[in-house]
């Protein structure tokens, strides 16, 4: 039986590569800066019932609107069902104090119509930040599993596992019409192209030449639209993405502002100076 291929896709220092450790119990190299993936690594995972998975860590991407070399490793393969690393589940790894960011490039990805898997790591810094999550709400919105995890903690990895195992239940749907973005301008795609997947199309045409094939470069080639065009519709898909995505955080994410702001107070304090009077004067 042939392994399962599982990418770890996210923007740069969520913990992809943390998850990717403790899925594979490799120990590659944790930074708290951006690019330090800059191949995709692959690692093997057993998972409940005997399955098998290649585990796939991926350079850090903040959206499928490719602007480096990094991103471009990502783009070439979601846009590639025939690579032998062609993902039977993503998973989208976030941060969940920055998951607004975050989850630009996850609803981009559902666009692809991979079934994918929400990861929400630094779950450990969720209590002192006063941050609360709905997960049903957030499931049903975003159309996808949530896995709630802190991979520097180890928590819910092993629900991580058994939530890959069901892969082929997991939700392939986009959360958001990526034809409202401009529906004239996709209509027109649609006609053209009826057999292929439109927000694959998309991205095509507005890539980088240079990180195209021969037959996607006639796909764009078909289906040129000046330059300026092309950003402003770009402009117009951040737009749409964030707006669906505060839409969805603003019932099912809660910062109960009392517990942040005393931390962020007493932190003021120690960093004004402040405190240390009194700290001074219990040491004495
Ligand atoms: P990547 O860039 O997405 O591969 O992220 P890394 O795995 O390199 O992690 C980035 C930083 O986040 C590192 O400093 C990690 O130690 C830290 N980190 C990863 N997972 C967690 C977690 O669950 N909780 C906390 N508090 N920090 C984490
Ligand atoms: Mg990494």
């Amino acid at each position: 039986l042939k392994n399962i291929n599982v990418a770890l896709i996210g923007n740069p220092n969520v913990g992809k590569t943390s998850v990717f450790n403790q899925l594979t119990g490799l120990n590659q190299q944790v930074g708290n800066y951006p690019g330090i993936t800059v191949e995709k690594k692959i690692g093997f995972c057993k998972l409940p019932t005997n399955i098998k998975a290649n585990i796939l860590d991926l350079p850090g991407t903040y959206s499928l609107n490719a602007s480096s070399i990094d991103e471009s490793v990502v783009i070439e393969l979601l846009l590639n069902k025939k690579d032998r690393l062609y993902p039977d589940v993503a998973l989208v790894v976030t941060d969940v104090e920055n998951l607004k960011r975050n989850l630009l490039l996850f609803t981009q990805i559902k666009d692809l119509e991979i079934p994918t898997i929400l990861v929400i790591n630094m779950a450990d810094r969720m209590k002192h930040k006063g941050i609360s999550l709905d997960i049903p709400y957030l499931e049903e919105h975003l159309k996808t599993k949530i896995a709630l995890i802190s991979s520097r903690k180890g928590y819910g990895i092993e629900e991580l596992k058994k939530l890959i195992v069901t892969y082929k239940s997991i939700s392939s749907e986009p959360c958001l019409n990526a034809s409202s973005i401009d529906p004239e301008y996709f209509d027109g795609l649609r006609a053209t192209f009826p057999n292929q997947l439109l927000y694959k199309l998309w991205l095509v045409i507005t890539q980088d030449v240079n990180f195209l094939n021969l037959e996607r470069k006639e796909i764009k080639n078909s289906y040129t639209k000046s330059h300026s065009d092309l950003k402003r519709l770009q402009q117009k898909e951040t737009i749409k993405r964030y707006q669906f995505i505060n839409d969805v955080l603003k019932q099912g994410l809660q910062v109960d502002a009392s517990i942040a702001k005393d931390f962020r107070s007493v932190l003021d304090r120690i960093l004004t100076h402040k405190i240390w009077g009194y700290v001074i004067f219990f040491v004495i």
